[in-house]
């Protein structure tokens, strides 16, 4: 039994090995062609927290009355909204003023702006994973300014950051604010160290980009 499983293995983890290289090389060739000059949101496992108990969460209050507008909002807009009016089989269509209509509306400017964050933010500016022209700068940098999580390049720089100093205090989403480490973020005012250790990251790719400048006056 024994001998059996290590003809079986033997061969396979050498051939995952094998393929885990080339994967790691492949990656590595793609990085230098797309991203030679991006490093920053690299992990740097050199950066520790300082001993000592963290300061206490400050909180901004104008954030939090806006959240919970809007989440009241949506919360008593939905079963309430009244109702299409009854129409004729022959002139259904979808209004901006019925209750399909509006919700669809919304979904459509939900994936949109969505895809603001994930592909504009996130995945070209933070990580810079793929180069891309002028149009579509413009439609990603207009549905990023419409979820109103910070401009990009104050988004780019906090994820930056979090990457290169995750699960320390200088990580803007770091695990242990609980609560206010992903969902309620925009709630608190950041860590001294997020200030700190984001003001020293090279930003300089999006300095030199005027349409994510345009959209951070
Ligand atoms: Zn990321």
């Amino acid at each position: 039994m024994a001998a059996r499983t290590t003809t079986i293995t033997k061969p396979l983890s050498g051939e995952l090995k094998n393929e885990g290289e080339k994967l790691e090389k492949l990656l590595q060739q793609w990085e230098e062609d797309i991203r030679p000059e991006m490093r920053e949101d690299i992990h740097d496992p050199s950066y520790q927290d300082e001993e000592g108990p963290p300061p206490k969460l400050e909180y901004v209050w104008r954030n939090i009355i806006l959240m919970a507008l809007l989440h009241v909002g949506a919360l008593g807009g939905s079963p309430w909204f009244p109702p299409a009016r009854s129409t004729p089989a022959s002139s259904v269509s979808l209004s901006w003023t019925s209750a399909p209509g509006l919700s669809l509306f919304f979904n459509e400017v939900h994936s949109g702006t969505d895809l603001g964050m994930a592909a504009g933010a996130h995945l070209l500016w933070s990580h810079r994973t793929y180069k891309t022209r002028l149009p579509l700068q413009i439609f990603l940098i207009i549905a990023n300014t419409m979820v109103s999580q910070n401009d990009v390049y104050e988004w780019a720089r906090d994820h930056r950051t979090q990457h290169k100093f995750s699960e320390t205090h200088a990580d803007p989403h770091n695990s242990r604010r609980g609560f206010f480490s992903h969902v309620g973020w925009l709630l608190v005012r950041k860590h001294p160290a997020v200030k700190e250790k984001g003001g020293k990251l090279d930003m300089s790719d999006l300095k030199a980009e005027k349409l994510v400048m345009f959209q951070r006056r």
